[in-house]
């Protein structure tokens, strides 16, 4: 199966992507895990990623594209993927399904989880992970059981994403609501998207998430 999960940044999308993975052996391709991984290597794209990115604005079409287009061919064709974060604009959306056809791949499911945009700006600003072994956290929501110390690893350094503030936060909103939101229609009109309240409980998602693809 291939999977576009769609919503807001922070609506759980990276977090139920993860439990995909886990159940169903699937690949996420997180075009923003792309990116940063991009940055932090120096390479040429995270060189001239880097500030759009600070900003909250977008990242051009053409490399976000590339960027999935080379992870597709790279893994073959086996294996089913979660979009995660992709596509953002309609231009992307277009381009995504050239990108399938070549690697003879279809879209079956859309998934948008719907969030209320303050819980995001709250959900958001809290959330750190350990640097050691990538366990996410929230100051509010989930904090450390010892204060200074990984649950998970007993690590003792952590990492706040430097576009997690809130102005930058509400720019990305503002962006969503512009540049993203304007997808769904397209996929409307395939009958492929399920809607799902993205505020339930992590497990509640999931379930829902689960029973959209069963029935996909
Ligand atoms: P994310 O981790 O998905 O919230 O992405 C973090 C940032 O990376 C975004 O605010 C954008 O600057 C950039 N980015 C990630 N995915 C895309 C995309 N599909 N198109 C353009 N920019 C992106």
């Amino acid at each position: 199966m291939n999977i576009i999960l769609l919503g807001p940044p922070g609506a759980g999308k990276g977090t139920q992507a993860a439990r995909l993975v886990e159940h169903h052996g699937m690949r996420q391709l997180s075009t923003g895990d792309m990116l940063r991984a991009a940055v932090a290597a120096r390479t040429p794209i995270g060189l001239r990623a880097k500030e759009v990115m600070d900003r909250g604005e977008l990242v051009s079409d053409e490399i976000v594209s590339a960027l999935i287009d080379a992870e597709l061919t790279a893994m073959g064709e086996g294996v089913g993927v979660i979009f995660d974060g992709y596509p953002r604009t309609v231009q992307q959306a277009e381009q995504l399904d050239a990108i399938l056809a070549r690697h003879h791949r279809r879209l079956d499911a859309v998934i948008e989880l719907e969030v209320d945009e303050e819980a995001l700006v709250r959900r958001i600003c809290g959330r750190f992970s350990c640097a050691n072994c990538g366990e996410g956290y929230h100051d509010e929501f989930k904090p450390l059981r010892v204060p200074g110390t990984c649950d998970r690893c007993g690590g003792h350094e952590f990492k706040r994403r430097p576009d997690d503030n809130e102005a930058t936060v509400r720019k990305r909103l503002q962006v969503y609501r512009n540049e993203t939101a304007p997808i769904l229609p397209l996929y409307e009109q395939r009958g492929i998207v399920t809607r799902i309240d993205g505020m339930a409980a992590i497990e509640e998602v999931t379930d829902a998430v689960e029973r959209a693809l069963a029935s996909a």
